[in-house]
């Protein structure tokens, strides 16, 4: 559907402060224009929702693609191919997250990243790319999951300036674990030129992982999932993400985390610091098979992704409606409280909540509307419909 100057959604129930408003919601240039009474809007470009709901767009801070495309192989095109399909599962936003790879390939894949967020500045194309995400190198060898080995090493800021320099700048968050040689200092330098900072695929103490988190780590990279876990003499980094106020990573799709640990989670940290994430590979959206995760071999049995050698689970194939509705199943979190973990969240962590994540007058025009079903019905990112299910 081509980008209209204006619409107006009347009759929906609209998520606002955490609760459902039945109201019309007008959508200009880009933007949320205004939220009026139910039923008071005319005009051309009037949609009568009747009661269907209108969330806020989801953002994915971690995806490694689907639909065929993996994030370390993608061009520019593959990228904004991926992004349409991302707006098919209700997400509005995401970083594309590149697996631990060589300096070049690494060095590649920002070059296409920042080429795709260039095109998507300019006209509107699917879920909106907000930068990438880097899960690696500086990663530990132990609680390396589906990284390459030999590819794992210490943090270097040379490397790093080398890459964002290349990348326009596209480089936004950064998965690392804090027991590598150098990592507080590394977490200070990215965080000080405005990089998130995400700990993650790490065995490190808990006197370690706190000293991060002081340096300015914002974040860790899906939570109990590759990392060291909780013991009452050695909280280790799981416990330092517990007690802190840092946000927690969390893929719900019923595999990587016990239903029991997601509510758990929840409880723990509150409604403002969980977000959830998908961690999907390119079979999200396709059948069982073989597939790449960067340099990785995967099969996909079942829809769980597995190395090819059985020996670690690599990514999952979720996507973020699928998250959406299994947290609703897994909780008993309102609609409203769910929303949040899927869209203000992210937007708040990644620094972006004064204009996307929510539903307010001048926010982005990134939209979901679903049906009593919960099932997804249309996308809009930027006021721009991306997905109907028409
Ligand atoms: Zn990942």
């Amino acid at each position: 559907m081509p980008m209209k100057d204006s619409v107006v959604f009347s009759n929906g129930q609209v998520v606002l402060d955490n609760q459902l408003i039945l109201a019309d919601l007008v959508i200009a240039q880009g933007k949320i224009l205004a939220i009026l009474a139910p039923g008071t809007s005319s005009g051309d470009n009037v949609v009568d929702l009747s009661g269907r709901l209108i969330l806020p767009g989801f953002i994915d801070c971690h995806t490694h693609g689907g639909m065929g495309i993996d994030v370390n192989h993608a061009t520019k095109s593959d990228l904004l191919k991926l992004s349409t399909f991302f707006a098919s599962c209700g997400t509005t936003a995401y970083l594309p997250t590149v697996l631990t790879d060589t300096c070049e390939q690494t060095t590649e894949c920002l070059l296409e990243i920042a080429a795709a967020m260039q095109s998507q500045s300019v006209t509107v194309q699917g879920a909106q790319i907000l930068g990438a995400h880097l899960e690696g190198p500086y990663l530990c060898p132990e609680y390396r999951g589906s990284m390459p080995l030999s590819l794992l090493r210490n943090p270097s800021w040379e490397e790093f300036s080398i890459w964002q320099a290349a990348a326009n700048d596209a480089i936004r968050l950064m998965t690392i674990a804090p027991e590598l040689d150098g990592a507080e200092e590394f977490v200070a330098r990215i965080t000080e030129k405005g990089v998130i900072a995400s700990l993650g695929h790490s065995g490190a103490t808990y006197e370690a992982a706190i000293a991060c988190i002081q340096a300015g780590a914002t974040s860790t990279t899906h939570t109990f999932n590759g990392m060291k876990l909780l013991h009452q003499h050695e909280p280790g980094i799981l416990g330092a993400a517990l007690e802190s106020d840092i946000y927690c990573e969390m893929i719900c799709d019923g595999r990587h985390l016990h239903p029991g640990i997601v509510r758990l989670l929840l409880k723990t940290k509150g409604p403002e610091r969980i977000i959830a994430v998908t961690d999907s590979i390119m079979a999200a959206g396709l059948g069982d098979g073989a597939f790449k995760l960067g340099v990785n071999d995967v099969v996909v049995i079942d829809g769980d992704a597995r190395l090819a050698d059985g020996s670690s689970r690599a990514g999952s194939t979720l996507t973020m409606i699928h998250a959406f509705h299994n947290i609703l199943n897994f909780t008993d979190k309102s609609i409203p409280e769910v929303s949040r973990l899927m869209s203000a969240n992210p937007a708040r962590m990644l620094g972006i909540d004064s204009f996307k994540g929510q539903i307010k007058p001048g926010y982005d025009a990134d939209l979901v509307v679903l049906d009593s079903k919960m099932t997804l019905q249309e996308t809009w990112v930027a006021g721009s419909c991306c997905f109907s299910l028409r």
